[in-house]
């Protein structure tokens, strides 16, 4: 992932079918051992289809490359500066503002989208917002900070957001009236997907009132659960970060007889954190994900596979994702500031039930639970995130300059698009259990494709 083969481009034209076919030794033949476990679910959907492909081409100047019609088919608009822009920098005004919950990458994204304001464009005045939409309402009484390619400078050393952060509803009609008041010409929003949705409402009374004010985000989710994108930023720093909790437990469980380790990790509807972290050293005896519902008990269940795994090694690691399980629980209906439905704790949970299924069968036992989602949030991006976050900026201060609005820029198949804000949170993505990393998943932890059949 950290490696970047060079994108499929028009050169690609002279290559055929033929020069990719793979060879094989013969017909294939015998069932696959797997088959049992994923036919057991009346599935086949993991089985790889033998005639599809991954196109090689993958823009539509590689398709007209070689030759082949384009037609109507749909096309993400690739990022980058345009030849023509749409507003005067000298005139431009613009403003960030950052919302929802930390996640690493915040403050490079801030510094890269003044420097590329500053340096590329000569924008004069930009300025940052104070915690969130809160900063645009006069009653909260936040006064703007004034951003410069100086100030910002450092700030990517720390996690979190240099310009704080806030969640709860604001009304649309305040803060445009406030970007009014500023004479911005282009908000960057920075968050998640209801961020996004306050965005597009920002976005819905700038076209009512006909003002001429750009609307991009940079959409932060460190659960990965932005659909169309690769990946969102911060999620590779958060999942590296994770499986070091990972290595702690194990070696903790591993440090004493038939020790458990149980790690809850971020991810409120998708396990793509639990999935990569787990990955990383192949540690887990378990992952549990929102995905896929599990049960606990009888035969097939977690508990008996723990106790296994602990007879078989001496230890057992387990990994759940914050949202998984929530079918174990009566839901009360309860919901934060935002509105995003309050999860039921699914970790001390199961610390409870493992621990009282060890007594019952008089196994000694000592377990170690570690939540350290807070602790993972707010590190800085790793090496890796910073590049993507200062590029995902630059993108999207390219876009904004040329006019575009209503839209976040992301990184699909590697490159840098512009996606419709409408699109962005039309739907969330998940770790597909019928797809290849769940498959990953199971290959590396043994377990069943789900507890309890
Ligand atoms: P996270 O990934 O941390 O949840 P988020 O952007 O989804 O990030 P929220 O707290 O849900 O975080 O929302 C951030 C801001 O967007 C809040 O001020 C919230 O009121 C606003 N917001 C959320 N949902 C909507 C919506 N449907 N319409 C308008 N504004 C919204
Ligand atoms: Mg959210």
């Amino acid at each position: 992932m950290t490696s970047e083969p060079t994108p499929a481009t028009p050169q690609n034209g002279h290559i055929t079918a033929e020069d990719l076919r793979i060879a094989t030794l013969g017909a294939a033949r015998i069932t696959s051992p797997l088959a049992p476990l994923l036919d057991a679910r009346r599935t086949t959907e993991h089985y790889v289809d033998t005639h599809d492909r991954v196109l090689l081409d993958d823009t539509a100047a590689g398709l007209e490359a070689r030759g082949l019609p384009i037609g109507d088919l749909p096309g993400l608009e690739p990022c980058g500066p345009r030849r023509e822009i749409y507003f005067d920098p000298s005139k431009t005004r613009a403003g960030i503002v950052t919302c929802g919950g930390l996640c690493p990458g915040l403050n490079d994204v801030i510094s890269g989208l003044v420097r590329t304001l500053t340096y590329h464009y000569g924008v004069r005045r930009v300025v940052g917002f104070r915690n969130g939409y809160q900063g645009f309402i006069s009653s909260y009484g936040y006064d703007v900070v004034e951003l410069t390619p100086e100030s910002v400078r450092d700030i990517p050393v720390d996690g979190g957001t240099a310009l704080g952060t806030s969640r709860g509803p604001q009304d649309p009609e305040e803060i445009v009236d406030a970007l009014e008041q500023t004479h911005l010409n282009i908000l960057f929003v920075i968050g998640g997907d209801g961020t996004l949705r306050g965005a597009m409402e920002i976005e819905r009374v700038i076209r009512e009132r006909n003002l001429r004010i750009a609307v991009v985000g940079i959409p932060k989710t460190i659960d990965n659960d932005i659909p169309y994108i690769d990946q969102s930023f911060g999620f590779q720093t958060a999942f590296s970060r994770a499986s070091e909790s990972i290595r702690a437990v194990t070696v903790e469980a591993k440090s004493t007889a038939n020790g458990v380790g149980l790690v809850k990790l971020m991810g409120r509807h998708s396990g793509f954190i639990a999935c990569y972290a787990s990955l990383v050293r192949s540690d887990a005896d378990a992952v549990l994900i929102p995905e896929v519902p599990f049960s606990l008990d009888g035969d097939t269940g977690l508990l008996a596979h723990l106790h296994r795994r602990v007879e078989q090694r001496g230890h057992a690691v387990v990994v759940v994702a914050e949202g998984a399980g929530q079918e174990l629980f009566d839901s009360d209906g309860a919901t934060d500031a935002s509105g995003n439905a309050r999860l039921s704790d699914v970790g001390p949970y199961l610390r409870e039930r493992i621990a009282e299924s060890f007594a019952e069968a008089g196994t000694e036992t000592s377990l170690r639970y570690i939540d350290p989602s807070y602790a993972i949030r707010s590190v800085p991006a790793n090496p890796y995130d910073s590049v993507y976050t200062v590029r995902l900026s630059q993108a999207a201060v390219h876009a904004a300059m040329s006019g575009r609005t209503a839209m976040v820029v992301g990184r699909v198949r590697r490159r840098f698009v512009h996606i419709p804000m409408a699109l962005a949170v039309s739907r969330r993505n998940q770790v597909d259990p019928h797809g290849d990393l769940w498959m990953a998943v199971l290959e590396s932890t043994g377990q069943p494709w789900r507890f309890g059949g």
